[in-house]
């Protein structure tokens, strides 16, 4: 019986989240310990949409601080998305999930490009959809990509997995150790406080289009399921 409290996720990933200890590249392992408890929330029925970072290959700011024209370093690091794209798709696959990739720059060798209606529908008919290339444009995240595809789909929320933090803390807790975490949390909050959650330019598309974001830990087995049947694990950011 599906019992899950959301009939249609977002989840963000960041390009951290696929590569092994050191942060750099994609490990196959850590991979699949992703695409095994997405298989989980997939066949409880709930639509499940990835937005995927790149910062396990190329970030634009890095480029751009070594001197290169920070639009060309930020299609870098768009392409960098791409290639995590991939990986997840190949990965789900394996694992018998059916899956479309949708590029937001148009490469339609290697997946199709982005068209909303479309990805509704691939949903709609249990394919997860990975959305890749970011928003298509230089100066944003995939953080921010994640809030535009969450409101363009009609999402009921974004997950937003992390590595090493179990969720939205008042200060960092690997610096303060009376860091205390919130339960629930707004972006109004989270802009005025300067909260590490996610960049000012995702929190207040969230924050005016009213997206619900659940922050927690990916590191432990099983969490993306539990996010999804409503169980007390990280924070919630609400619009109000
Ligand atoms: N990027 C961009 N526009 C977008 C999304 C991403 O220019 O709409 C570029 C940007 O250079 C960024 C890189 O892609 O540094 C990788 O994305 P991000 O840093 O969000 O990845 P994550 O930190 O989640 O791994």
């Amino acid at each position: 019986m599906n019992t899950a409290r959301y009939r249609r996720i977002v989840l963000k990933l960041s390009g951290e989240a696929l590569s092994g200890q050191n942060g750099f590249g994609i490990e196959p392992r850590v991979i699949h310990s992703i695409t095994s408890q997405i298989k989980e929330v997939a066949e409880l029925g709930v639509e499940v949409a990835v937005v995927v970072g790149g910062g396990n290959i190329w970030r634009g700011k890095v480029g751009s601080e070594m001197g290169m024209d920070r639009a060309n370093a930020d299609y870098m690091g768009m392409l960098a998305t791409v290639m995590n794209s991939l990986a997840l798709q190949d990965s789900l696959e394996n694992i018998g999930i059916p899956t479309r990739v949708q590029t937001s720059i148009e490469m339609r060798q290697v997946a199709e490009p982005y068209i909303r209606r479309k990805a509704i529908r691939h949903l709609e008919k249990k394919r997860v959809v990975i959305f890749a290339a970011g928003t298509g444009n230089p100066y944003f995240s995939t953080d921010t990509t994640a809030a535009l595809r969450a409101a363009e789909i009609e999402a009921d929320v974004i997950l937003m997995a992390k590595n090493n933090v179990d969720g939205v803390y008042t200060d960092d807790p690997k610096v303060n150790v009376d860091a205390k975490k919130y339960d629930q949390v707004s972006y109004l909050e989270v802009l005025n406080e300067g909260l590490g959650v996610m960049d000012s330019t995702a929190s207040s598309l969230c924050m005016d289009n009213d997206i619900d974001l659940l922050v927690f830990s990916i590191t432990e087995e099983g969490n993306i399921k539990k996010a999804v049947m409503g169980e007390n694990i990280g924070t919630i950011v609400r619009g109000k």
